[in-house]
């Protein structure tokens, strides 16, 4: 997808479902490295876009690679989340200082697969199914309109929802997001 924040929308409907058994930082940095591909092709003018990352077999090592790099990340994030939400008086949506591997799986896993499979709704250029199978059975079944207000809906009602639940106590601020 050129622009990679819409998978947040998702990300954050899957959040509230899933609770502290899914990072949603780690569905973040899943989005962001597997996004790479495509930036790279895009800058050196290269016809395709969507390579072997976008496959469901190439979504696999990209979770992993998001995995550790996560696990190192989240604790700066929290804190620097953590230090502006206090600043804010918003010390109520605060998040957990620390993310178990459990979550972080959780969350790279739904990230990637999730990325191929929307971004096989609108780029010719995939082959999900690859080596396994050509082409991209996907694309266009749902329209670009649909999949970007989709995506955007998702991720306000989602966060609305986060929101609410933090401000009524039902997600701890002890839970990993
Ligand atoms: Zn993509």
């Amino acid at each position: 997808m050129p622009f990679t924040p819409l998978h947040m929308g998702p990300g954050m409907a899957a959040k509230v479902v899933l609770g502290r058994h899914f990072s949603l930082v780690g569905f973040g940095v899943s989005q962001i490295l597997i996004d790479l591909e495509p930036l790279i092709r895009m800058v050196r003018g290269d016809a395709v876009l969507h390579g072997p990352t976008h496959t469901y077999l190439g979504a696999i090592p990209i979770a992993l690679l998001a995995m550790p790099l996560t696990r190192w990340l989240y604790p700066w994030l929290a804190r620097l989340a953590n230090f502006q939400l206090s600043a804010h008086r918003l010390a109520w949506l605060r998040v957990a200082p620390q993310a178990g591997w459990a979550p972080i799986i959780a969350g790279c896993l739904i990230g990637t697969l999730s990325h191929v499979l929307l971004d096989s709704f609108m780029h010719s250029d995939m082959h999900p199914l690859a080596p396994f199978a050509e082409g991209n059975a996907m694309l266009f079944v749902i329209s670009l309109s649909s999949l970007h207000v989709g995506c955007m809906v998702a991720g306000a009602l989602g966060l609305a929802v986060w929101v609410t639940l933090r401000f009524l106590g039902r997600q701890k601020a002890t839970d990993p997001d």
